[in-house]
């Protein structure tokens, strides 16, 4: 059973998630009575008590996503996008990833893939990656405490992301790693990683550089007619560059 069980949506998008059905539900729209939420089905209206409307479904994947732990900076939707529509990953796909930080690339990948294997050095981080994976349900992700600048043991691999300090380091471990026209997205903060990045594979011959990009989402407000961007938008996130092995 998923830890939560169901989402009550305002008319404005609110979301309240619901771990007992068997409880009120309090909210600052007034509270749901347990009666009417455990007889509940998906897709119907509850009203509050102070007779405001929600809608109740069951979580979906992107639902959950949101609500994962984090301890590290997470990579964020707009650029999850990049990187699965760049390499067109599917359920056919065995991918590496390090480091696993919260684990949200690797989750998020692995609701997509066949296969994930998340490298991280620290044991602490692995931790919260664990209980984000049983939060999740997800059941194709390894979890390894290994330094992915000394080796990777997966071979014939289709995609490897790292986000890591120091991505070049970790060129080696991917070459045996890949399999030929493999992906590697490296995923830097700041330009004096992508620079001494993708100079180190432009120094090698068993890897080639396709592009570099940043994301950039501008996300707008509909209000009646007013539309326009909204004035407080995501900033900065990182780079991303794409490596191809051959
Ligand atoms: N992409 C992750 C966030 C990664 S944060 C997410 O979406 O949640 C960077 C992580 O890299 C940290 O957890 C850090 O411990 C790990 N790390 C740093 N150097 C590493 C190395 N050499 N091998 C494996 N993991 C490493």
């Amino acid at each position: 059973m998923p830890e939560i069980k169901k989402i009550l949506m305002t008319k404005n998008a609110k979301k309240f998630f619901v771990r007992d059905t068997n409880q009120d539900v309090h909210t600052q729209y007034g509270y749901i009575k347990k009666e009417d939420l455990s007889k509940s089905k998906d897709g119907e209206k509850l009203k509050s008590n102070t007779g405001d409307d929600f809608t109740v479904f069951s979580p979906f994947f992107s639902d959950l996503y949101r609500k994962i732990k984090r301890n590290a900076q997470i990579i964020p939707l707009k650029d999850l996008c990049f990187i699965i529509a760049e390499t067109g990953i599917s359920g056919k796909s065995t991918l590496v990833d390090a480091g696993s930080g919260s684990g949200a690339l690797a989750c998020f990948l692995a609701n997509i893939a066949k296969k994930v294997t998340t490298y991280d050095i620290r044991e602490d981080f692995i931790e919260v990656v664990k209980s984000n994976i049983k939060f999740l349900e997800l059941k194709n992700i390894t979890i390894k405490n290994k330094d992915v600048y000394q080796s990777i043991d997966e071979k014939n691999v289709d995609l490897i992301t790292l986000d890591v300090p120091e991505p070049w380091l970790a060129l080696d471990s991917c070459s045996k790693s890949l399999k030929p026209g493999g992906f590697l997205v490296s995923y830097s903060p700041s330009v004096p990683q992508v620079a001494d990045f993708v100079n180190a594979v432009r120094k090698r011959n068993d890897f080639i550089h396709t592009k570099t990009s940043e994301i950039i989402e501008r996300e707008w407000e509909v209000e009646d007619r007013k539309v326009r961007p909204k004035s407080i938008s995501i900033g900065h996130s990182g780079f991303m560059s794409i490596v191809r092995k051959f």
